[in-house]
């Protein structure tokens, strides 16, 4: 199958009409491709190569439209930073239709109703990014909106100074939000908001449709898929930067790649968005936060799912589900099969020993998935060692009482600590050389993102240790 005889349906103008807004892609001058995912293109039942489509192109900048294709954008509200903003909704994204159980969207392709001050537009360099990200993140096995290309362009785009306009083509099960719901609650339309979640249920919750309370059923899948999308961003070092509540996808993935960022130094502290003074999405605080966009869902759904047993069913299941994904993914990381009371300890004193060691978060585990009981092959990437080396001590007696061999150790644990992020220098070098048009850094960092854990012969240098200078900094919301 060719990307371009793809046949779309639009499941979702069959709801009223006040959930979307029908409008046509607004195309990009001089546009050009500057990266395909042919792995993301499989997902669709595309199985020919999409840089011999002759229609790629047009299609991504919007001067043609797949088979079945009625473009719209969809509305939504969010708790941005605590406060609810009763109108966002798709600004700059335009959706296409959807097709093999995936929704199409270009980001970045002109005004919609909800586009408010914005132009509707997204630059080279956040496009790079997300583009880059959602596949990287699907290459580390955790659930994530995808990317099927990338164009750039010569239109102009002003920011803090002016820069390029691009596109991506985007793919998910679902765009529906949080904010989606807050959306109709807001507006008192209770009947709407019972209208999206019969579609969220056939959508992303078949096996919902028809059991008693399935509602609330539908809210606790989202608890437990939220919880463990997040317990897997604790575990990788990642922090997405923007959790409102509109950029809570209802299914748990992760979506909307703004100034996201991989700890380099372990830091827990850490807050990536520069506009977040508070630190309120800091890496730390994700769970807190994720728990309370939960909260305000629980209470967005109140007038159709019982909002006393909303507060049980996140009580009962959040910290629960969390803690298990988390652990159990912290087993594998450290390379430990057996259960011991005093593990949680032991996890807990190396984040600590982590933090005041100053060391590479992503390099500490791939080092310690070949640790061999030699405590400089570790050290040796540490800024301070003493804590570090108290810490390797209490390993070393714990790994004695582990029944796997060395080998089957070093195994499971390099199946699970990437040797591949996407770090933000690194996708900023790959951003300056691309604003001069050369986009080999770009596909070769797509290369080595979709399958992190594996060796790229001749990309040693994407996996040391960041400059100092480069370190932990804060990105810019702008995009
Ligand atoms: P974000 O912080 O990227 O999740 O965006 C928050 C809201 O602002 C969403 O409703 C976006 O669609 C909208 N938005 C962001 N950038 C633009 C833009 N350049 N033009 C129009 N809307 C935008
Ligand atoms: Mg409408
Ligand atoms: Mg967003």
């Amino acid at each position: 199958m060719k990307f371009s005889t793809l046949k779309l349906t639009t499941p979702y103008l069959e709801l009223d009409d006040i959930f979307y807004d029908k409008v046509e892609p607004t195309p990009l001058t001089s546009p050009f491709i500057i990266s395909v995912s042919q792995d993301a293109a499989r997902l669709l039942g595309v199985d020919e190569e999409l840089l011999d489509d002759e229609k790629l192109l047009s299609i991504v900048n919007g001067t043609e439209l797949l088979e079945g294709s009625l473009p719209f954008a969809m509305c939504y509200a969010g708790h941005q930073f605590g406060y609810f903003v009763p109108r966002l909704g798709d600004g700059r994204a335009i959706n296409l239709g959807k097709v093999n159980g995936q929704n199409l969207q270009l980001k970045g392709s002109g005004l919609t109703l909800y586009s408010r001050q914005g132009d509707g537009r997204a630059v080279l360099r956040s496009s790079i990014r997300e583009y880059l990200m959602s596949e990287a993140m699907h290459g580390l096995g955790i659930e994530t909106s995808r990317a099927l290309a990338l164009i750039g362009s010569e239109t102009d785009v002003a920011r803090e100074s002016l820069e390029k306009g691009a596109i991506v083509l985007r793919l998910s099960p679902t765009w529906v939000r949080f904010g989606t719901f807050e959306y109709f609650n807001a507006s008192g339309e209770y009947g709407k908001l019972q209208e999206l979640a019969d579609y969220v249920i056939d959508e992303s919750f078949p096996h919902l449709k028809g059991v008693e309370g399935m509602y609330l059923e539908m809210y606790k899948e989202i608890v437990v898929n939220t919880a463990k999308t997040v317990a897997k961003w604790q575990s990788i070092g990642f922090n997405h930067g923007v959790m409102n509540t509109d950029n809570m996808s209802i299914d748990g993935r992760t979506i909307d790649y703004g100034p996201f960022a991989f700890l380099d130094d372990y830091e827990a502290d850490y807050v990536c968005n520069h506009t977040d003074r508070e630190g309120r999405y800091s890496f730390k605080r994700q769970p807190g936060t994720a728990h309370w966009n939960l909260e305000r869902l629980a209470k967005t759904l109140s007038p159709i799912a019982d909002y006393a047993s909303s507060e049980l069913i996140l009580d009962a299941y959040f910290a629960e589900t969390y803690e298990d994904e988390y652990l159990s993914i912290m087993y594998k990381k450290m390379g430990l099969s057996l259960k011991e009371d005093k593990d949680i300890l032991l996890f807990k004193h190396m984040l600590r020993a982590l933090e005041a060691a100053r060391i590479d978060f992503t390099l500490f585990f791939r080092k310690l998935s070949r640790y061999d009981g030699k405590h400089k092959s570790i050290l040796d990437i540490a800024t301070f060692q003493e804590p570090l080396r108290e810490w390797l001590e209490l390993y070393d007696k714990r790994l004695s009482r582990e029944i796997l061999d060395e080998d089957k150790r070093h195994e499971m644990m390099l199946g699970v600590n990437p040797k591949y992020i996407l770090k933000n220098h690194i996708l900023q070098e790959a951003i300056e050389l691309a604003k001069k048009h050369d986009f080999s850094m770009v596909n070769d960092l797509l290369r080595v993102a979709q399958n992190p854990f594996d060796e790229h012969e001749g990309f040693e240098h994407l996996c040391k240790v960041t400059p100092m200078s480069a370190k932990n900094t804060k990105l810019s919301c702008s995009s």
